[in-house]
């Protein structure tokens, strides 16, 4: 099994939290967003028992699939 919840046992729902980055020109009234960087995996909990989750202990191609679909790194 690639991935598991230790707690529930729980394969299937997991909760991604993404963080991302911004920087923001402000010119008076106007403003402008100079860069953003893709986002980063923050934390995975369970879904079911929200069990803080070690995403680098995903199996890797799950892990790079999950990257894809977010659109992160
Ligand atoms: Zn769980």
């Amino acid at each position: 099994m690639s991935v598991a919840c230790p707690s529930c046992g729980n394969t299937r729902s997991f909760l991604v939290k993404t963080l991302q980055m911004h920087v923001v020109q402000v010119e008076g009234t106007r403003v402008d967003v100079a860069e953003e960087n893709r986002p980063s995996v923050f934390e995975v909990l369970c879904d079911e028992c929200e069990s803080a989750l070690a995403f680098d202990q995903f199996d890797e191609e799950i892990r790079r699939e999950i990257l894809l679909m977010l659109g992160a790194r």
